[in-house]
């Protein structure tokens, strides 16, 4: 099981059908590994299912089949938890990035990013960037922090963000009070799935340079 997780927020935006498509992405992808978060997950749509049964909206309590209606009706509208794996088969990637990304790790277009660091990110987002990011060894994002969250997944290899190894399935997630310098730790390249939700500034006075790309 993972030992970092996504925060409980991002765990009931997820369960109430309101995240945005990538934390949505990401909690799904999260979930294949994490019978904890699974669990909480559960936990909070047994809630939501009795609050909405319970709705003061409505005088007459309403129907089951409408209750179960409204659930359905969100959950339809987020990536699935169990990976498909049907049509596309790997074993780095979760079913819902695979889906997501529409090919196995094998066939991302990767684009350089910054040196050490590729990116692919998926198209259609809105406002906020979903990317799979590839990190040589030893190689890592210089010092930044940004106007929103930023949430990374593990994939494969391990990442060390603030003092913490982060292995596949793991969590970190960055708020705008924090600067940080993830990197993936020598001797092993690393992929993750990140979120983020605002723009980066680069503090360091190499990473300065690159805010060019940050934009
Ligand atoms: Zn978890």
């Amino acid at each position: 099981m993972a030992s970092a997780h996504p925060t409980d927020d991002m765990l009931a935006s997820y369960a109430t059908g309101a995240a945005s498509p990538g934390v949505a992405l990401l909690v799904a992808a999260h979930l294949t590994y994490c019978a904890r978060c699974r669990a909480r997950v559960a936990a909070m749509e047994a809630v939501g299912g009795a609050l909405l049964a319970t709705s003061p909206a409505d005088c007459a309590p309403p129907r089951l089949e409408s209750v179960m209606a409204r659930l359905d009706g969100a959950r339809a509208d987020r990536p699935k938890a169990k990976a498909s794996g049907l049509s596309i088969r790997d074993p780095i990637l979760p079913g819902p990035i695979r889906d997501a990304f529409g090919a196995p790790l094998s066939e991302i277009r990767w684009r350089f990013r910054m040196p050490g660091v590729s990116e692919c990110e998926l198209p259609g987002t809105g406002p906020e960037r979903v990317s799979l990011l590839r990190v040589r060894p030893g190689a890592g994002v210089p010092a930044h922090t940004h106007t929103g969250v930023e949430a990374t997944l593990v994939l494969s290899g391990a990442l060390l963000d603030r003092g913490a190894v982060h292995l596949p399935g793991d969590v970190a997630v960055a708020t705008s009070d924090d600067d940080h310098h993830p990197r993936a730790v020598d001797g092993e390249e690393c992929v993750c799935l990140t979120v983020l939700g605002g723009a980066v500034r680069f503090t360091g006075t190499f990473g300065r340079a690159l805010n060019i790309f940050a934009e």
